[in-house]
């Protein structure tokens, strides 16, 4: 098939194997520990997940420089697990959602926080705060046959080797299954769908120059670092 141009395919590598992953959606949740909730301020402990996306091309990956972006004076990290989908979901329940799971990764969810809180203030969509270029930051994939399933273990983030976020997996209110089995009910998910499972609390800011660090215990760490913004913005 001729195209008329060519377009980026976005990848992730995968653990221990030299095919990649390629990614087709980007979910994010948006709240899933009761103690970001509490830092926001906003939404009910109770509710029921609720899911966004970020564009595909939004994808960065190891070791990747994501200029300043514009727009935003409050440019902030949420240090997430990502699970990976590798088959085809549609309303299954949280006993199939395992075996739909592929792997997992560390992420970050980057966040222009000013434009996000001006938008949920005055009930407008979070595109502008969530959804911008190079915002959704993502390791390499490592398969459940190595990692296993991550309902617990510590997840933690540092900015410049200070750690800014800590928590146990196990807190989540909505595990990767019960995420896997909502979300499923919402959209098909297919393989190659990937899922930002939502923040523990102490989000914060970041500068050009900073270095951002997401450890989750099974996986391998995972860096980026923010870069000046772009000369034309
Ligand atoms: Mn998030």
């Amino acid at each position: 098939m001729d195209l008329i141009f060519e377009t980026e395919v976005v990848t992730l590598a995968v653990v221990s194997d030299d095919a990649r992953f390629p990614v087709r959606r980007v979910y994010c949740v948006g709240r899933n520990y009761v103690e970001h909730i509490r830092e926001m301020k906003e939404g009910d402990e109770r509710d029921p997940p609720f899911f966004f996306q970020k564009p595909r091309d939004a994808v960065v990956t190891d070791d990747a420089v994501v200029p300043y972006p514009p727009m935003t004076d409050d440019f902030q990290f949420e240090g997430e697990l990502v699970v990976a989908i590798g088959k085809p979901a549609r309303n299954v329940s949280v006993q199939q959602a395992a075996d739909v799971i592929f792997g997992y990764a560390a992420g970050v969810d980057l966040t222009r926080r000013d434009r996000q809180s001006e938008a949920f203030k005055e009930g407008k969509p979070w595109e502008i705060g969530k959804s911008f270029d190079a915002s959704a930051a993502c390791s390499a994939i490592t398969p459940v046959a190595r990692s296993g399933h991550l309902l617990e273990g510590a997840i933690t983030l540092s900015v410049n080797g200070q750690q800014r976020q800590q928590v146990d997996l196990e807190q989540m209110i909505w595990d990767p299954f019960e995420i896997v089995s909502k979300l499923s009910a919402q959209y098909t998910l297919m393989p190659g769908d990937i899922i930002m499972t939502g923040t523990p609390a102490g989000v914060g800011a970041v500068v050009p120059g900073d270095q951002i660090t997401v450890n989750i215990q099974g996986l391998a760490p995972f860096s980026i670092s923010i870069g000046p913004a772009k000369e034309s913005d």
